[in-house]
């Protein structure tokens, strides 16, 4: 018998995986990738002994971003929706790897919002694979799945798991020999309270952002002021990501002395950008710096300004 599991990176769907596997089920683990959440596959598929599949659903799943029928959690997570999505296409991949039912490491109550009765009933409802969702560490405490009925697994293999202590998940990751694992939800940008500020922003100026927006999210110290947004790289990991971004309009470096890239995505406030640039680098604050300054359309220029006072720069940071 063969099943499909959603391998999210938490130790719940680790351990849901390996209760139905050691029991004999095939399991096919698949990780839904978007901008905001990517689970360490290497990881997974380590631990799991089997290689976890990674699919992008980031266009699918900005149209749920945007509008979530059943809205958000505290931040920009709207988890009742992105757990649907993930169902739905699990479901939809259900006879291309000639598989019967989904597994998930869904744990009653450990989420108060999103893991509750309901939300888990209404998540496979949306999803429509109703009684197709098999949850291990909290099956015992649910109704039987159609699985159980046709008799592909057994409901003694479930778990009834509930709430948000986890000892019962700590005592189960030493019984399958699991060391090290990442804290539920933990990699979810969606769920950060700084990151859901900037999102709200972008989504804000540009009503639907696209992909390469909602990456440059990620990275960076932003700022907004009247209609410009601009990037400066944190480290140089940042900084080569934002050289190779393919959406800027201006890109800047001090010429001098060592410091950060910026970029432009909107507007034309070169200036004031340029200020904030020559603040992150390492020239002195109070004489004119050189900096180069290069158009997307190809031509450059150089530039020369003065660092912007601290308060001024808190002021336009998202
Ligand atoms: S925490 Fe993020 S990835 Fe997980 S269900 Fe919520 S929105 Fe989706």
């Amino acid at each position: 018998m063969r099943a499909l599991a959603l391998y999210s990176g938490g130790l719940d769907s680790l351990l849901a995986i390996k209760i139905m596997m050691s029991n004999g089920i095939e399991v096919i683990p698949i990780s839904f990738v978007t901008p905001f959440y990517s689970p360490d596959i290497d990881y997974g598929s380590k631990i799991l002994g089997v290689p976890v599949i990674s699919i992008d659903i980031t266009e699918e799943f900005i149209s749920v971003l945007l509008s979530p029928p059943h809205g958000y959690g505290k931040n920009m997570n709207p988890c009742i929706d992105c757990h649907a999505l993930m169902i739905r296409k699990a479901k939809d991949l259900l006879d291309e790897y000639n598989a019967k039912f989904i597994i998930t490491g869904e744990v009653l109550g450990e989420r108060p919002m999103s893991q509750n009765k309901w939300a888990l009933k209404e998540v496979e409802r949306s999803a429509g694979a109703e009684g197709l969702v098999v949850r291990p560490l909290s099956g015992a405490l649910l109704p039987p799945t159609i699985p159980e009925e046709m008799g592909w697994i057994k409901r003694e293999w479930l778990y009834d798991i509930s709430g948000r202590k986890r000892s019962r998940q700590f005592e189960l990751a030493r019984l399958f020999g699991i060391e090290e694992y990442k804290t539920p939800a933990g990699g979810c940008l969606l769920t950060d309270i700084q990151f859901s500020k900037r999102l709200k922003f972008l989504i804000g100026i540009k009503g639907r952002p696209t992909r390469e927006e909602f990456e440059l999210l990620r990275i960076g110290r932003h700022f907004y002021i009247d209609g410009s947004w601009f990037l400066i790289g944190r480290n140089e990991r940042e900084n080569k990501l934002l050289r190779n971004s393919k959406i800027w309009r201006y890109m800047f470096f001090t010429i001098d002395y060592p410091g950060p890239t910026g970029i432009i995505v909107e507007g034309e406030l070169i200036e004031t950008a340029i200020r904030v640039l020559i603040r992150y680098s390492d020239a002195p604050k109070d004489t004119p710096i050189r900096v180069k300054v290069l158009r997307s359309s190809g031509e450059s220029y150089i530039f020369e300004s003065v660092s912007l006072d601290e308060e001024e720069i808190e002021k336009i940071r998202i």
